[in-house]
């Protein structure tokens, strides 16, 4: 807590006390310049002389010069009310206007301050007396009894004897104020830390800056004891100026907490910039009152640099796995797909299609399966080259996959031939689909360039027995297929027996696919 008046004023009003009382009691033992007392020197030496003036013309008996100079020196001077001479009977003999009204008898003869009155002899015979009546004193005679010039020079004595021993006493006590001087060997106590320590005052003012601080965070830069902390270019975490008002210290003095972790940069002297973590905790005296803060820096530009390197490596890192990552997609798909028409490739395909099969006779959804067979392909080939017949097959994987897209599966069995699985579909919707395909591959000039005609043979085996495997299907489906060729082709044939052998097509294709097929 604060005192009401703080030392430094305390001590200037005191002297100033001092002061003003020793003007005083000066002036009372008449040590100073007195003006009243000046004033009736003055006055005695203005009555001898026109006493001796008026004793010359009375002895010349020139009562008419007498009053007139009487009248001069009244006039001319306005310290004088009245002046006159009587004789040694008590008579006026020449005198002022209104004299008498001025002036009173004097009881011990004596004179005062404003009635002095000076005797005439005659050949060593009292002839009378000049009688001068002054105006009274300024002031009293009591040299205690303050003028208007005594009063003002105390009064400036007061006013600039204050200011001055303000400025001087501020000056001086911080110099010598023990709380605010650190000793020698605190300061090389401090001098052996490695982080840079600043001790300031409760004002902010730098009492103490270590050896780490001056080289870390001052890098040649100069700081005087005494300036302020906040004197320095300090700058945030992210380079902007920072408000004296959230400087650490002055967190932690305004707010009574210490702050802890606070971040700020500075530029050395060189552009470079440090950044720094500060901690500051004010330090209290024994009444619990806040003397000051002491605040810790840490340069941390080197951890700060290695964090970023360690974040771009990171970084780079993450990009590379993302990387890796999708090339294990892209390898993934390939490893799925037909390089050729991008459709499924056999092996996924039966992956795919037994799970599909088990899912659909758990739930007992409908599922057909398709076999799809190009019509005379070799002919194509032969007349239009393989290119063409390359072409001719990605063109037939296009129109499966329009027409049997997901949820149904498309997969190339092998050479010109395809398989579907299709989900969900009645046996009449699914061959109803087939006929889509068929009529729409047999369209000239919509999906193949040219006039060249192509068709396909379709067959179809709709799941129709729990027990039944994926082969089964495969086989009733070449069956009919081999029935859609046999019967013409460009047509669909939905399988008719279901007791028939696979054909030699299917049955190879199968076993080189691993595949069992149980008559
Ligand atoms: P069918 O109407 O009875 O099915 O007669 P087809 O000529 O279509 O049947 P075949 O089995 O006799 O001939 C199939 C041809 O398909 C033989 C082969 O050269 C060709 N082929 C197989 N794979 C490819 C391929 O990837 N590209 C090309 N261009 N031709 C292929
Ligand atoms: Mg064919
Ligand atoms: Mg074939």
């Amino acid at each position: 807590m604060k005192r009401w008046l703080s030392p430094k004023l305390q001590l200037s009003l005191g002297l100033v006390s001092l002061t003003v009382s020793l003007i005083l009691v000066a002036a009372s033992l008449g040590l100073l310049p007195n003006e009243e007392r000046a004033e009736l020197e003055q006055r005695g030496v203005t009555a001898t002389a026109l006493a001796v003036q008026l004793a010359v013309l009375a002895s010349r008996n020139d009562t008419a010069a007498i009053k007139d100079t009487i009248d001069v020196v009244v006039s001319r001077n306005p310290a004088i009310l009245s002046i006159a001479i009587r004789d040694a009977h008590g008579n006026i003999l020449a005198g002022s206007d209104r004299h008498l009204t001025h002036w009173r008898e004097l009881p011990d003869g004596k004179s005062t301050a404003t009635h002095i009155q000076v005797p005439l002899f005659n050949d060593d015979t009292p002839a009378g007396r000049i009688e001068i009546a002054f105006r009274p004193l300024t002031s009293g005679a009591n040299p205690l009894d303050l003028g208007p010039a005594l009063f003002a020079f105390v009064g400036f004595m007061a006013v600039t004897g204050f200011a001055g021993f303000y400025l001087v006493l501020g000056r001086a006590l911080r110099e010598l104020d023990p709380s605010r001087t650190i000793p020698k060997r605190i300061e090389a106590a401090f001098d052996t830390l490695a982080e840079g320590v600043l001790i300031i005052d409760d004002d902010e003012r730098v009492l103490l800056a270590n050896r780490a601080f001056k080289h870390n965070v001052l890098t040649g830069g100069e700081l005087e004891l005494g300036s302020p902390a906040s004197g320095l270019p300090w700058l945030s975490s992210v380079a902007a100026p920072v408000a004296p008002s959230d400087l650490p210290w002055r967190v932690a003095l305004e707010h009574e907490h210490p702050v802890l972790g606070a971040e700020l940069s500075i530029r050395d002297a060189g552009g470079g910039m440090h950044r720094l973590v500060v901690n500051a905790t004010r330090i209290l005296d024994g009444s619990g009152t806040a003397r000051g803060a002491i605040v810790t820096f840490t340069d941390v530009t080197a951890l700060h640099e290695t964090n970023m390197r360690l974040s771009a490596s990171v970084e780079e890192l993450r990009k590379a796995q993302r990387h890796i990552s999708d090339q294990n997609l892209e390898l993934q798909y390939l490893a799925s797909r037909d390089p050729l028409t991008g459709c499924l490739n056999r092996r996924t395909f039966f992956e795919q299609a037994e799970a599909l099969l088990t899912e659909a006779i758990r739930t007992r959804r409908p599922f057909v399966f398709m076999m799809v067979d190009a019509d005379h392909f070799k002919r194509i080939n032969d007349r239009f080259g393989h290119a063409f017949g390359d072409k001719v097959l990605v063109g037939l994987s296009d129109q499966l996959q329009t027409f049997c897209g997901a949820p149904h599966l498309v997969g190339r069995y092998g050479g010109e031939e395809f398989c579907v699985a299709l989900i969900g579909l009645s046996k009449t919707s699914a061959e109803h689909v087939a006929e889509q395909v068929r009529r729409s591959v047999s369209n000239v000039g919509t999906w193949l360039p040219g006039s060249e005609r192509v068709t396909v043979s379709i067959g179809l085996a709709p799941l129709d027995d729990p027990r039944d495997k994926l082969l089964d299907l495969v086989n009733r489906a070449d069956k009919a297929l081999y029935a859609a060729k046999t019967e013409g082709r460009n047509r669909v044939v939905v399988e008719r027996t279901k007791d028939a052998a696979p054909t030699s097509t299917v049955a190879r294709a199968a076993s080189r696919a691993g595949w069992r097929c149980d008559p």
